[in-house]
C-alpha cells in the first residue's frame, strides 16, 4: 500500500511524503506542476533549440520559445530557461494523461528530481491520481513517473 499525505501541498516542502518509486504508479504527478528551469542542452534534446542557435547569444532563441509557448521566461545570467506551464499550473509537456509527452528527452533535472535534487531531496509532492478526472484506468503506467522514480525531476527542483 501506499503512503500519500493527504495533506501535502506542492509549495510547502514540509508537508511532502517520502519519496519512494512505488509512489509513482498511482500518483497524479504533482511533481510536474513546479517551475522547471532546464538548460539549452535540454533544449537541444528536446528538439527545440539547435546546436547553432546555443553558440551565440540565447535572448534571441529565448524569445522565439516564448512565442512558440514552450517557454515562460528566460534567465540570460544563469543561462536558465523555465518550461512554460498551462493555467493548472502544470507543465506545456504533461498531457490530460498525467503522462509526460517527452518523457525519453525530459531534461536533466526531470530525471534527478527528487533523488538528488529538490527543495527538500528525497521528499515529493506525490498525491493519489483521481481515475474520475483522468478518465484513465489506471495511473499505473509505463510512462508516467515512473520515470520519477530512479530519476526524477521537478521544482526549481533545485
Ligand atoms: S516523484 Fe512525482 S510522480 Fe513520483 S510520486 Fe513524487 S510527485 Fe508523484
Ligand atoms: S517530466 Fe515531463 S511533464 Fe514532467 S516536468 Fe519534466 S518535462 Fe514536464
Amino acid at each position: 500500500m501506499v503512503d500519500f499525505d493527504v495533506g501535502y501541498s506542492v509549495d510547502q516542502p514540509s508537508t511532502w511524503s517520502r519519496f519512494k518509486e512505488s509512489l509513482c504508479h498511482g500518483c497524479s504527478a504533482n511533481c510536474c506542476t513546479m517551475p522547471v528551469e532546464v538548460k539549452a542542452s535540454d533544449l537541444v534534446r528536446l528538439g527545440l533549440l539547435s546546436e547553432d542557435e546555443t553558440l551565440t547569444s540565447l535572448k534571441k532563441p529565448a524569445q522565439r520559445l516564448i512565442r512558440e509557448g514552450f517557454v515562460k521566461s528566460f534567465r540570460a545570467s544563469t543561462g536558465l530557461f523555465m518550461l512554460e506551464q498551462k493555467s493548472d499550473r502544470s507543465c506545456v509537456f504533461l498531457d490530460s494523461q498525467r503522462r509526460c509527452t517527452v518523457y525519453e528527452k525530459r531534461p536533466e533535472v526531470c530525471r534527478l528530481f527528487p533523488v538528488y535534487v529538490g527543495p527538500k531531496v528525497g521528499y515529493c509532492p506525490a498525491k493519489r491520481l483521481s481515475t474520475q478526472s483522468t478518465n484513465r484506468g489506471a495511473a499505473s503506467g509505463s510512462n508516467r513517473k515512473n520515470n520519477w522514480g530512479s530519476n526524477n525531476s521537478n521544482s526549481p527542483k533545485t
